[in-house]
């Protein structure tokens, strides 16, 4: 398992380093639900910014007495930053300008070779904000700095990207999450399809780790791998054994265990859906589908049994995606893998998937990224009427959630449903083409907002 890089904040006194470090934490909690417990505490948090963990520390985080010395002296705190930062983040008050401290640290840091930005914190409104870039800075060492307000959370996203930019071009990389988080898997299915037969094919040969893994809650039933040095944690796997002992038994709704798969699904990123390619898809499986596609968990459908097609030619796998496609309309996102659990044919390929589509869930667009996407699309098609008799405008569009996906909407009509469910549906089919969220529901929430001025 990889450390992310560490970018250190330091500053003097009151230029909102706890504001900004707690901005950043906060932002995570909001932004990501039930995330295996990322290292986060008063003064160190992972965070997660386009699926890349960068890990925040707060000079704050010494013991209190050297603390309350340390916060004083801004050396102290540069010579401790540059001593175990990946990147620094060296805080200033644009309201105040560059003070002689300001000064003498700047050029410390620019000394020590380290990466350095320097961020214009309190650039509350854009008055605020032209400061980061007056003539007052014109001694200052380091490049200009980045203008955010770390209590309105503007320009915190601009900042991110920054970091990784600068983190990119040093050589330390921030680490992809699905190098970092364990990733929770489970296998659903009708009865016989093979979902017994590819769990063992998956991961006969692999080490099952029996010793706790950081940021894994456990419970008996799970097994834990490590694959390419990547966490992958099967839950409920003695519910797929035991379904396939009791083989055939029950009524059909029974059988696929709807109840019991809700309940597997809290627990998951990604779904394995597995089918038996040679038999027909059953109302069950369609049932299937549709509770997936309303959930938040990621799905990868598994075509098994790919040996026992006869006289397969280059257009098979075309074909039959056709079919699976026509019959399971709602999972239009999950790739399809064709495998054959008996030979072990391309089971293997299932991890690298896997990881492809767990990062998926935390494809993020920031605030500016997310406007824009929205007036292009609005040129490409005008906002549909939904129920009532007015057209309803866009006043704003944000992604507020990753791990999975959330998107907000909001219209200037009293009715959420004035807008037109196809066109929320159009606005998803254009996310898809131009971001990867392969195998994840995306959801768009829809809003009310007749307050805000920015229309689209
Ligand atoms: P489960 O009930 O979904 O767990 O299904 P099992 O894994 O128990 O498999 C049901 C039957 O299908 C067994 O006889 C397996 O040997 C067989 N089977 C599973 N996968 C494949 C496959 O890829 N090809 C073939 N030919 N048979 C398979």
């Amino acid at each position: 398992m990889q450390t992310p890089p560490k970018a250190v904040l330091i500053g003097r006194t009151n230029v909102g380093k706890s504001s900004l470090f707690n901005k950043l934490v906060e932002e995570q909690k909001s932004l990501v639900s039930e995330i295996a417990g990322t290292t986060r505490d008063r003064f160190e948090a992972d965070c997660i910014w386009r699926g890349k963990i960068i890990r925040m520390i707060d000079t704050g985080g010494l013991d209190v007495d050297q603390r309350l010395e340390i916060e004083k002296n801004v050396v102290e705190q540069a010579n401790i930053a540059i001593a175990q930062a990946d990147i620094i983040l060296f805080l200033v008050d644009v309201n105040v300008g560059p003070v002689a401290d300001d000064l003498e640290i700047a050029r410390k840091l620019l000394k020590s070779g380290k990466p350095v930005i320097a961020v214009g914190n309190k650039a509350d409104n854009a008055e605020l904000r032209r400061r980061a870039v007056s003539d007052e800075w014109r001694s200052w060492p380091l490049n200009r700095p980045l203008a955010i307000s770390a209590k309105q959370g503007v320009g915190v996203g601009d900042l991110l990207d920054e970091i990784t930019t600068t983190l990119i071009k040093a050589g330390k990389p921030p680490v992809d999450v699905a190098e970092i988080l364990p990733m929770r898997i489970c296998v659903l299915g009708e009865p016989n399809v093979g979902k017994s037969t590819l769990l063992n094919a998956v991961l006969g040969e692999k080490r099952f780790i029996t010793a706790n893994v950081p940021h894994t809650t456990r419970e008996p039933n799970d097994a834990i791998f490590e694959h390419d040095g990547q966490t992958y944690q099967f839950i409920d796997t003695a519910g797929v054994r035991k379904q396939a002992s009791r083989r055939n038994s029950g009524t059909p709704l029974e059988r696929i265990g709807v109840e019991k798969t809700l309940d597997t699904l809290t627990r998951c990123d990604v779904a394995l859906f597995v089918l038996d390619i040679t038999k027909d898809i059953t109302t069950q499986e369609r049932h299937l589908a549709g509770v997936l596609q309303d959930s938040k968990v990621s799905v990868i459908i598994v075509a098994n049994k790919w040996d026992l097609i006869p006289n397969k030619t280059t257009t098979s796998v075309n074909d039959y995606e056709k079919i699976i496609r026509g019959f399971l309309p709602q999972l239009k996102y999950a790739p399809i893998l064709f495998t054959s659990a008996l030979t072990g044919k391309r089971a293997q390929d299932i991890f690298d998937l896997i990881s492809k589509v767990f990062q998926s869930r935390f494809t993020q667009l920031s605030d500016s990224e997310a406007k824009q996407f929205m007036s292009k699309a609005i040129v490409r098609h005008r906002p549909m009427r939904g129920k009532g008799v007015k057209s309803p405008k866009i006043m704003s569009f944000k992604q507020t959630h990753i791990n999975p996906p959330i998107f907000t909407l909001a219209v200037n009509l009293s009715r959420t449903d004035s807008l037109a469910t196809a066109y929320v549906r159009f606005l998803e089919n254009i996310m898809r083409e131009q971001y990867d969220f392969t195998g994840t529901p995306i959801r768009i929430k829809i809003e009310v907002d007749r307050k805000s001025h920015t229309t689209y």
